[in-house]
């Protein structure tokens, strides 16, 4: 498949699973939280190690600022989702009584907003690089797609919106992932401060996002399974794509 095509196809798939994971919430069957926990997991360490082992050593190949980059990517998020909005948290939104004032969820939808645009232009920046860290990273951003959309709409179903709100919710997070995608295209020369700064991105959601989830669940030993199993699974799909794509 042509790079080009590659790309695309994978920034189409990352969005689409922001929508999925938000019509998650709306047809919530029985099973859903063990699984949800499991592949918030298993993607957790996925994304853990294409930070440390893909994103950090290629940042490092391209500019002797990455530290400086990575460090401004980790704190942007903070800001975007725990600092302007007062309550936010990735998994299903439970506590109603915060969901009272409408400002919250705004500020949730807008802090997760920022953090999917460089969802897109982590996946685009990597295409730049090559194909297969381009594919390493679509692997760790769709990975945590379900559960992204599964928090924005729970977020706008706590505070008492429709169906069709919470649909839009997810709506608005997938056209900000591709966003971020164009905006990379349009400018190719700032890779060298975009993948450092999105290894920053990448290592906040898998740690400070995501692993707290792991960690306050009681299925710990499960969770902690699946979380050692994406970082194997990381590092074979590092050797397979280095064979295959270059
Ligand atoms: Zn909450
Ligand atoms: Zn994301």
């Amino acid at each position: 498949m042509h790079p080009k095509t590659l790309a695309v196809l994978s920034v189409g798939i990352a969005a689409f699973g922001t929508v999925a994971g938000g019509l998650l919430v709306l047809f919530k069957p029985k099973w859903e939280d063990r699984y949800l926990k499991l592949s918030i997991s298993f993607g957790a360490g996925f994304m853990l190690a294409a930070a440390a082992l893909a994103m950090i050593p290629a940042s490092l190949t391209l500019t002797n600022r990455a530290p400086l980059f990575f460090l401004a990517g980790y704190l942007t998020i903070h800001f975007f989702e725990h600092t302007i909005a007062p309550h936010f948290h990735f998994g299903e939104e439970t506590h109603r009584e915060v969901m009272v004032n409408r400002f919250i969820s705004y500020s949730s939808i807008f802090g997760l907003a920022i953090h999917t645009l460089f969802d897109g232009i982590s996946i685009g920046s990597g295409f730049l690089i090559s194909p297969s860290l381009g594919v390493l990273i679509f692997g760790a951003v769709v990975l945590h797609k379900l559960p992204e959309g599964f928090t924005i709409s729970s977020i706008m179903l706590a505070s008492g919106r429709s169906h069709k709100a919470a649909i839009g919710a997810s709506g608005i997070l997938a056209l900000s992932t591709i966003l971020g995608a164009l905006l990379i295209t349009f400018f190719k020369n700032s890779v060298n401060l975009s993948l450092p700064f999105s290894a920053g991105v990448t290592f906040y959601i898998a740690a400070t996002d995501l692993v707290p989830i792991i960690n306050e669940s009681n299925k710990g030993l499960r969770n902690s399974f699946a979380f050692f199993t994406g970082i194997l699974a990381f590092y074979l799909s590092d050797l397979l794509l280095e064979n295959y794509l270059g």
